[in-house]
């Protein structure tokens, strides 16, 4: 979700001597088209008030599965709203810009994000299998840059040269986006770092295409010689059906602890009743809840804002009706600052 370059922009699959594996394939037929979305719902009669007349220079993409999740005729269905280019991008609102979290500042060699003391943040792909309204990567022409091997090299010389550097992310756009070979190929190298103990994985895809669980992902996980963290991407409860639930549970057998990051969203995830029922669920898919973030404010998602009042009273109620471990950590993202900030 960061404005650098990333290590390697890459369309999947990367690797010309590898078979096109079962969930690239499901990547290539997300859906691209509004209108096709709505008809698939049922709501093709509310197209003039629910889709932005306007290009909001952000195309529309969600996998069938995660369509599949959506309830039939519901204009308001949480998960729709994550993902349709809506009439509310449009608005002008002061205070939200392109350039919401000036992150440039924090690169120390290409790729790389070192920001916060212990952990380092590789941005290893500008690729996502959906593309979120209210992200701020809707800023930024990832697929401009170019594949870049060589940045690569230089980001994990940067790496072994920082012993301070305990834990490696890898974040994007989506890095599970890259192919398992290519990130084994990573991994190979950072495994060769002493000082490097944990490799954390920020991904959206176990979520929104859990078939990017497979055999082959699963076995390089099992192997790989370090403390494996996921971080993975819900608002809502309804996003995690079944399969994700088969696939965040193998990824658990895996070795992998399971933390999950929400962002609050207005008409989507902001009462009390909607951030138990996600605990709840994330609990049942193996994951603990960890952040609820405040929304960046990126031009074109003020109207997913929630206000800081209301979100500490949703957070009070939450605790109110909770267990501990299944509050997520209300926080925001300051520039500069030396942490998430609690809100
Ligand atoms: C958010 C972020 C992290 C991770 O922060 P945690 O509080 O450890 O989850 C690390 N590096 C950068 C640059 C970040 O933006
Ligand atoms: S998956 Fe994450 S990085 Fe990609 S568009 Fe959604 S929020 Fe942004």
């Amino acid at each position: 979700m960061i404005p650098a370059s990333p290590l390697f922009s890459q369309i999947p699959p990367a690797h010309p001597v590898e078979r096109t594996a079962r969930w690239q394939q499901l990547w290539r037929e997300a859906i691209t088209d509004p209108i096709e979305l709505l008809r698939l719902l049922g709501l093709e009669a509310h197209a003039a008030e629910l889709l932005a007349g306007a290009d909001t220079g952000f195309a529309m993409r969600v996998p069938r599965g995660f369509v599949a999740r959506m309830r039939h005729g519901d204009p308001a269905d949480p998960l729709l709203l994550q993902v349709m280019p809506g009439t509310g991008e449009l608005l002008d609102a002061p205070g939200f810009s392109t350039d919401a979290v000036a992150d440039l500042d924090a690169s120390v060699a290409p790729g790389v994000l070192h920001k916060y003391s212990g952990r380092a943040l590789l941005i290893a792909t500008g690729s996502c299998a959906i593309n979120c309204r209210y992200c701020f990567r809707r800023h930024f022409p990832y697929a401009q840059e170019t594949a870049a091997t060589g940045h690569w090299r230089a980001a994990i010389d940067h790496l072994a040269g920082d012993p301070s550097i305990s834990e490696v992310i890898l974040s994007g756009g989506d890095p599970l986006s890259l192919s398992t070979a290519k990130l084994a190929d990573l991994t190979a190298a950072l495994a060769g770092i002493p000082h490097v103990r944990r490799l954390r994985i920020h991904s959206r895809l176990p979520v929104v295409l859990p078939e990017r669980v497979d055999h082959g992902l699963l076995d390089w996980l099992e192997r790989l010689p370090m403390q494996k963290v996921m971080v993975v991407h819900a608002n809502h409860a309804n996003e995690l059906d079944e399969s994700v639930a088969e696939a965040c549970a193998s990824l658990n057998r895996a070795g992998v602890t399971l933390l999950n990051q929400s962002v609050l969203l207005r008409h989507i995830n902001d009462t009390v009743d909607a951030l138990v029922d996600l605990s709840e669920r994330l609990f049942a898919c193996s994951i603990l809840p960890y952040y609820l973030h405040q929304l960046d404010r990126v031009q074109g998602a003020a109207h997913f804002e929630v206000s800081d009042q209301v979100a500490i009273a949703l957070i009070e109620g939450t605790r109110a009706r909770l267990p501990g471990y299944l509050v997520p950590s209300l926080v925001r993202e300051i520039p500069g600052a030396t942490s998430k900030q609690p809100v």
